[in-house]
């Protein structure tokens, strides 16, 4: 059994859904006691109850990332809690509206900004403070493959995503020595609750996003954790301000 994280304290941002329910299961399951952040405080909670079915240690934690108060107190939570912090998973985030650039309402750019770009920098914040109190640790932000090419439509989402990518990247270099390594995940369309919002209206928006992918299919959030997990793992140790795609090589071409 991989037990790569056994004794381990992790905390998971937007862990009451999809990628990042999957990712908080993922890593009690191979050992970590697991704090749930959600501004959705039924859906952390709902994750922390299945973590504690498995047997495993967890707490649900309500809190706003894009609101410096609500970051800051949900790590003191968690090193209150379990007495330390060795990984964080900012996963925290929002699809933002569809729109072309030109009409993009601003209200809503700014939204997607706080949480997808702000929020991550506030949550490595606090989690970091922790980290270099203690003895070190690892940060996965979820970004997307919207951070690495353009999304037509989605504006703010793409600008927000190509901006974790450079925030990780510069708190790699930043930290490299402290023994804090960060690294950033990429996912393509993955079947969420976010995804399955986008396409509710239109079945036929669902099956051209599938044909668009060289696999045929969206991600499901159970792969994208698995990538999470390896980023968190000892087995990764040399991976330092990598943004790692997951796609189905929908980036390939
Ligand atoms: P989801 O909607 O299922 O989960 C996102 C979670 O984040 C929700 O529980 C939501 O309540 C929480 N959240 C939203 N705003 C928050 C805030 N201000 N503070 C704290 N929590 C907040 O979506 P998902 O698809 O699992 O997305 C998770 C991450 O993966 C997001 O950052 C998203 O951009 C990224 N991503 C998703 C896909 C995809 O296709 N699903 C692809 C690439 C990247």
């Amino acid at each position: 059994m991989n037990n790569d994280f056994w004794g381990r304290v992790a905390l998971v941002t937007g862990g009451g859904s999809g990628i990042g329910r999957a990712t908080a299961l993922l890593l009690a399951s191979r050992g970590a006691a697991v704090a749930v952040s959600d501004v959705n405080v039924g859906g952390a909670e709902e994750t922390a109850r299945m973590i504690g079915d498995m047997g495993k240690d967890s707490i649900a934690i309500g809190a706003d990332v894009s609101q410096a108060v609500d970051a800051s107190a949900m790590v003191d939570a968690t090193t209150s809690r379990f007495g330390r912090l060795d990984l964080a998973v900012n996963n925290a985030g929002v699809g933002g509206g569809r729109s072309p650039l030109h009409e993009y309402p601003e209200a809503d750019w700014n939204r997607t900004l706080a949480v997808n770009l702000t929020g991550v920098w506030l949550s490595m914040k606090s989690e970091i403070e922790a980290m270099l109190e203690g003895e070190g640790g690892v940060i996965v932000n979820v970004a997307s493959v919207a951070g690495v090419v353009g999304y037509p439509r989605h504006a703010a989402y793409s600008a927000s995503k190509h901006g974790v990518i450079g925030l990780t990247r510069t708190a790699a270099l930043e930290y490299a020595r402290s023994g804090i390594r960060v690294n950033a995940i990429c996912p393509a369309f993955t079947r969420t609750p976010m995804v399955e919002a986008a396409v509710a209206a239109s079945e036929d928006r669902l099956r051209k996003l599938e044909s668009a992918n060289p696999l045929g299919r969206l991600g499901t959030p159970e792969e994208i954790a698995e990538g999470i997990a390896f980023l968190c793992s000892p087995a990764s140790g040399f991976a330092v301000g990598h943004a790692l795609v997951l796609d189905g090589g929908l980036t390939a071409a």
